[in-house]
């Protein structure tokens, strides 16, 4: 396939745009070659400017759960969109989707919508030291909270693509008051509250891991991290701006049966608009202005265009749950095929899942960590990812990112994608 005039608009872009794009996930600069521009998307295909169709199993990077274009979501924002785009006052449709997503997710009184998922977890983490009068946070090597100051530190997905774990411009200040434990090891987060007693606000945590590749919690993990936040006066963040309305309605607190006190959401939350939320028990989310003294805002918050997306994509994930099995039954066939194929191409390999969250790293060790996430050879994923592109199949342009399962993909479009795999691991 060829990848011309994404070439060409990607030099345009260039020129005006700061590596000529908007993320720098986006960028190819882990695995070289110019990224691809896309001029339209359904179901489970991407329409790229030189007119390639390529299976996408990125999907805006998780929102697109239902595959692109869905049409309720669609006839929602347009419908919408006649009658204003933005008032900055109360719409009705804010109060159906927050009592929508409060029926759908356990633990929860109330909710308040932002912009992103890196607003959410940034006010979730200033209601944190609010409510519990502290400074300190704890967070995982290689989780992502979004790209707010707090959270810069050893942080995954292009944090770590691109070598910043630790961004400049983030003042050692701010710095000092982020504790970093290992994602999986409980006796490193003893060993921080210990050393730290009545400092520490809040742990936050990605309950499934997937901006180092896909990384489940062992067994036992997100409990003991709830029976430390207790014993110990601290609030538990689980950040499920990745997995949450996609591994269960309730995502990961449903799945596994632990709660956070706050839980931050994105991506699937706003059906591929610009959406994300907090939420929490009404003692705690009671503490954020106009009721208490934590302050926080957004002109564009609760946008009616965004909201109606938003609506539309959790009234169809409420009104068909099986959606979960289905998404699951996928992921573990592609998974297997995966596995199959590589394993007789005797290639080097671990393969992570959990849900519709799938990755895989060119390592045979157990990857639990950032640590072990980090051993993957990217030599082997740079061919791994230009051979796929080459068969028309789109994965994310560095080793650690998860791919995204939808509902749009066939089992015609898997098996596709597992030849192909075959194809391209042979030539390893
Ligand atoms: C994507 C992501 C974020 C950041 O969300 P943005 O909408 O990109 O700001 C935060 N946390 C997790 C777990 C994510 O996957």
């Amino acid at each position: 396939m060829l990848y011309k005039r994404s070439s060409q608009l990607f030099a345009d872009a260039e020129k005006v745009i700061p590596g000529g794009v908007n993320s720098p996930v986006r960028a190819f600069k882990a695995v070289g070659g110019t990224p691809i521009f896309v001029k339209s998307a359904k179901g489970a295909y991407l329409y790229d400017e030189d007119g390639n169709k390529l299976i996408d199993y990125i999907n805006s990077w998780g929102p697109m759960v239902l595959g692109h274009a869905y049409e309720p979501v669609v006839e929602a924002v347009i419908e919408r969109a006649k009658l204003g785009t933005s008032f900055g006052m109360p719409t009705e449709l804010e109060t159906q989707i927050a009592a929508l997503a409060i029926k759908m997710v356990p633990n929860i009184d109330k909710i308040r919508f932002v912009n992103s998922g890196t607003e959410a977890c940034m006010s979730a983490i200033r209601l944190a030291r609010g409510y519990t009068k502290r400074d300190k946070i704890i967070k995982f090597a290689g989780c992502y909270h979004g790209h707010s100051d707090s959270f810069l530190i050893q942080a995954g997905s292009g944090a770590i693509t691109f070598g910043s774990p630790n961004s400049p411009g983030v003042t050692a200040g701010t710095a000092k008051d982020t504790l970093l434990a290992r994602y999986n090891d409980l006796d490193n987060v003893v060993e921080l509250i210990t050393a730290n007693p009545n400092e520490i606000a809040a742990i936050i945590v990605e309950p499934v891991a997937g901006n180092m590749g896909c990384i489940p919690p062992k067994e036992g993990f997100l409990e003991g991290l709830r029976q430390l936040c207790t014993d110990n006066g601290i609030l538990l963040i689980f950040d499920e701006v990745m997995t949450g309305f996609r591994l269960a309605a309730g995502g990961v607190q449903e799945l596994v049966g632990v709660t956070s006190d706050i839980v931050c959401f994105g991506k699937v939350i706003g059906g591929g608009l610009p959406v994300g939320a907090f939420a929490a028990r009404a003692e705690i989310m009671n503490y954020l202005a106009p009721l208490g003294p934590v302050y926080q805002a957004g002109t564009l918050s609760g946008n009616p265009l965004a909201m109606a997306a938003g609506l539309a994509m959790l009234q169809a994930l409420d009104a068909d749950r099986e959606v979960f099995i289905r998404l699951k039954e996928k992921t573990a066939y592609l998974a297997a095929g995966i596995n199959k194929v590589l394993t007789n191409n005797n290639v080097s390999f671990t393969i992570n899942t959990i849900g519709s969250m799938i990755s895989v790293h060119f390592d045979d060790n157990a990857v639990v960590d950032f640590q072990t996430a980090a051993k993957g050879d990217n030599e082997t994923f740079k061919k791994f990812f230009h051979g796929l592109l080459q068969e028309g199949i789109y994965i994310a342009p560095s080793a650690y990112e998860t791919w995204f399962i939808t509902d749009a993909l066939t089992y015609e479009d898997l098996d596709f994608t597992i030849q192909a795999i075959d194809k391209v691991s042979k030539t390893f």
